[in-house]
């Protein structure tokens, strides 16, 4: 057997040949969608801060208040004697936000995934989820030991035709999709597959990670919904939202809520002033799709439907050369390659924020037709 050492050296050599290798490099992240790297500062289109709230002045003064008042960290599972009451504040303005009865916040949107689908079926049931859902949901499922089987990407036909060959052999079913795909921006059919999921005595549970707080986006008709705190309110955390009796179901039950330490209550406190925020300004709501529209619009592409704009080139190395060459020019793109998407579809993920300028929205589309990657 080879030490733990040689095996990793191995392993790396294979990822680094398929152009795969990820590296964790030091970004500071600074106020107006600006990061600083080596010294040098680039606009990102790279954080998922949609709104631009992670510096918004009111969002720091209550996360430093929370921390003065509450102390850095929560001590103990929210079971225990980590629920201090600015979560109960942070979950009614969720379930506000939802329409839903009731949320309830966990330490991540991964943790919620993990934690949430396991309560919600197992051995005796079926998952099916649309290809593009994300890690923690196949992650979730994986867990739960349901059957799992995709249905094609956005295609409630699809859907329909496994759930009428297969629904019956199943005791529960739960859909799962998104309400914005995070790695092509597009939407998730939520209303019909909500009257799919009615119809055919299932479930259905959308993540909106990518979607809180955008104008037209939402859940509606879903049995219940997950999300992150940690993009477009800019903090930290996950939660999940539905009717009450479910919420305290899962907060029994959950094990990555159970027997995992509350959030900070700075965490919190950040996220709840968040959406104070975004509740009352349904311009700053409307402006990161726009700022992708005129990225769209300048690479001569349908309207986004959403502030994530993906730029496919293909293969890893393309990728990893379009993401160098914006970089070269102060401006960062992330390359995203398999298995994060699918094989053959490596691409630069746009993610508008509110805070961006026409300038350099519009100067990335040049450099992209320039270099002939769109
Ligand atoms: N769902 C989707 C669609 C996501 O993109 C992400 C974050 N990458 C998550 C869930 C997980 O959320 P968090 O970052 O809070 O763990």
């Amino acid at each position: 057997m080879s030490s733990l050492r040689e095996l990793a050296r191995e392993e790396l050599d294979g990822i680094a040949e398929r152009s795969l290798s990820r590296r964790i490099v030091q970004t500071e992240r600074l106020a107006g969608a600006i990061v600083k790297r080596d010294g040098r500062e680039y606009v990102s289109f790279s954080c998922n801060d949609y709104f631009g709230l992670t510096h918004h002045p009111e969002v720091i003064a209550a996360a430093r208040s929370a921390l003065d008042r509450c102390g850095a960290g929560a001590a103990a599972s929210r079971l225990v004697t980590g629920n201090h009451p600015i979560y109960a504040e942070l979950e009614s303005l969720l379930a506000e936000m939802k329409g839903a009865e009731r949320a309830l916040v966990f330490s991540s949107g991964y943790a919620a995934n993990l934690g949430v689908i396991p309560v919600l079926v197992g051995k005796e049931d079926l998952i099916l989820a649309d290809r593009l859902c994300h890690a923690c949901a196949w992650d979730g499922a994986r867990l739960s030991g349901a059957s799992i089987l995709r249905f094609h990407h956005n295609d409630v036909d699809h859907c329909r035709s496994v759930l009428e060959a297969q629904r019956s052999k199943y005791r529960r079913c739960l859909i799962l999709t998104e309400t914005v795909f995070s790695m092509d921006g597009d939407r998730g059919p939520v209303a019909a597959l909500a009257e799919l999921a009615r119809a055919h005595d299932a479930w259905l549970m959308t993540d909106d990670a990518h979607g809180l707080g955008l104008p037209g986006v939402g859940d509606t008709g879903a049995d219940l919904g997950m999300g992150t705190l940690s993009k477009g309110l800019g903090a930290c955390g996950g939660y999940v939202h539905g009717p009450a009796e479910v919420i305290e179901w899962l907060a029994n039950r959950a094990r990555s809520l159970v027997f995992s330490t509350g959030l900070p209550p700075a965490a919190v406190a950040a996220a709840a002033a968040s959406l104070r925020i975004i509740r009352n300004d349904e311009e700053l709501r409307r402006r990161p799709a726009e700022n992708a529209r005129r990225f769209t619009d300048a690479l001569g592409r349908a309207p986004a439907e959403s502030p994530i704009v993906p730029v496919i080139v293909g293969e890893p190395d393309r990728a990893m050369a379009a993401s160098a060459m914006l970089q070269e020019n102060g401006l960062l793109a992330a390359a995203i390659r398999p298995p994060t998407v699918p094989s053959g579809t490596a691409r630069l993920r746009f993610a508008f924020s509110a805070l961006h300028q026409p300038e350099p929205i519009e100067r990335a589309a040049a450099l992209l037709k320039e270099h002939g990657y769109a």
